[in-house]
């Protein structure tokens, strides 16, 4: 470790479980994990939960911004006190809460990274995918079980709602895996760091995104069903759903985990066109 960088291995603030609160204290994970972003002087960086720094100290110095979005004031301020650059804005905040498009970036697209607290996962990734045209890209250290979703395939039992929509909107990629032994409090689980590299133009680009989600999300709420009875559950008025299934041209039949993003796509379509055209 180059001397001037601060030694945040020695963890000063009492972990707070409810805030997932397991640091890093590997600095040749923290250092592998930063290389894994390719990070240029022009690039503006959003990092998710910094605590103490140990991937803010290796950033910092080669960005052109880095916002830090912590929402434990302790170790916002345990990070105001361990680096000071013009750089950094340290923001005291809840990620969930924090509106990303409001940051001045430029014209840049953001690169978000982050050692997050678990519990979080699914929401956090959900925001950036909200935000996912103002995103280059998100590398995030995550539980193994989740980053095997991420990248999962049709007809597995770890297919779902996040390969489905990760899938959609990017590529997502596991990059190694990290063990219990670098953090402090130790994990009771394996992490895995994954980065999603969002699409400029999405492939399939004529289709109804908020659509697309709700058809995923619905399907997915009753995965052991058919399509059929999935279906049922959109949120749209009766007669409306009662029409879709009656009038849809799609094998009903199949289950939602066994439809690749593509055929997501096209029984999306299908059900747009008999909303928007109702009698055929
Ligand atoms: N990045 C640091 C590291 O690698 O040592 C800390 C990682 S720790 C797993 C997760 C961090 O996210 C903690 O600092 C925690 O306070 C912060 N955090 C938890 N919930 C958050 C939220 N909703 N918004 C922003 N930060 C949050």
């Amino acid at each position: 470790m180059p001397k001037h960088l601060v030694n945040t291995s020695k963890i000063v603030i009492k972990p707070k479980k409810s805030l997932g609160q397991n640091f890093l204290i590997d600095e040749n994970i923290a250092r592998k994990i930063v290389e894994s972003l390719n990070l240029t002087k022009d690039d503006v960086v959003v990092e998710i939960g910094p605590g103490q720094g140990a991937l803010t100290k290796y950033i910092v110095d080669n960005v052109k911004k880095i916002y830090a979005v912590e929402i434990d004031k302790r170790a916002a301020e345990e990070l105001r006190s361990n680096i000071s650059s013009k750089k950094l804005k340290i923001i005291n905040q809840d990620i969930l809460e924090f509106d990303l498009s409001a940051l001045d970036t430029g014209s840049k697209k953001l690169k978000l990274v982050g050692n997050i607290p678990y519990h979080l996962t699914s929401p956090i990734l959900f925001k950036a995918i909200e935000y996912h045209k103002i995103i280059t890209n998100v590398t995030m250290m995550i539980q193994k079980e989740v980053a095997d979703r991420l990248t999962a395939k049709p007809n597995s039992k770890a297919y779902g709602i996040l390969s489905v929509l990760t899938q959609f909107y990017g590529v997502p990629k596991s990059l190694f895996k990290v063990s219990p032994n670098c953090f402090f409090p130790k994990p009771k689980v394996t992490s895995t760091v994954v980065r999603i590299d969002f699409h400029h133009q999405l492939p399939f680009e004529n289709v109804d995104e908020k659509l697309f989600r709700i058809v995923v999300r619905t399907t997915f709420g009753k995965r052991r069903k058919t399509l059929k009875n999935c279906l049922k559950y959109l949120p749209f008025d009766e007669t409306i759903v009662k029409n879709i299934i009656q009038k849809i041209n799609f094998p009903l039949n199949k289950r939602p985990e066994e439809l690749s993003i593509n055929e997501f796509v096209i029984l999306t379509d299908k059900i747009d066109e008999i909303i928007k055209c109702p009698i055929v």
